[in-house]
């Protein structure tokens, strides 16, 4: 049953799956029964996504900005293991998530039962609901593929960013 209050799908997001009239992420794993885990991940898709400059929303080639959404304590190592994102598809998502929206309970009441092909997701405290820290919204011209911690992580160590926003409700991104 579409919500009413959801967002307008982009166009650039029409191709994803809907649940409840939201777009799901690309990288969003799919459970045996069909449903789909928000705030997972899907491990291959993660390093294909990090590998492949592919965003995590829309699974799309990224241009030539992108964003990686980072947590304050990550910001001095310069890198983090979730896929960057077109400006636009993080707009969407930051509008659209569930958690925001106040329609939590209406996905998840109980805990995800992840196999080992998901894993949460790092921002996904950022994505949904209030975070326990604060997170920040990286504007970059392009990242490198590192190993961190034994899993792909995308840096942008020795590089530059464009701009470091906090990401807070409301206007994310007017720039
Ligand atoms: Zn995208």
């Amino acid at each position: 049953m579409p919500d009413p209050t959801a967002p307008l799908i982009p166009l650039s997001l029409t191709h994803l799956p809907t649940v409840g009239g939201l777009a799901v992420p690309w990288i969003t794993p799919r459970a045996g029964d069909g449903r789909y885990l928000f705030g997972a991940i899907d491990a291959g898709r993660k390093d294909q996504a990090l590998v492949g400059l592919l965003c995590g929303v829309c699974g799309r080639h990224l241009d030539e900005r992108l964003v990686l959404l980072m947590r304050l304590s990550d910001l001095p190592r310069q890198c983090t293991a979730e896929p960057a994102l077109h400006p636009s598809c993080l707009a969407y998502t930051a509008c659209a998530c569930p958690m925001i929206q106040g329609n939590l309970d209406h996905y998840r009441t109980v805990p995800h039962k992840l196999d080992p092909t998901m894993i949460p997701a790092a921002d996904e405290a950022a994505r949904c609901g209030a975070p326990a820290e604060p997170w920040f919204a990286v504007w970059l011209d392009g990242y490198t593929v590192i190993t961190d911690h034994g899993t792909r992580a995308a840096s942008y160590a020795g590089s530059r960013p464009r701009r470091i926003r906090p990401l807070i409700w409301g206007p994310l991104f007017s720039g």
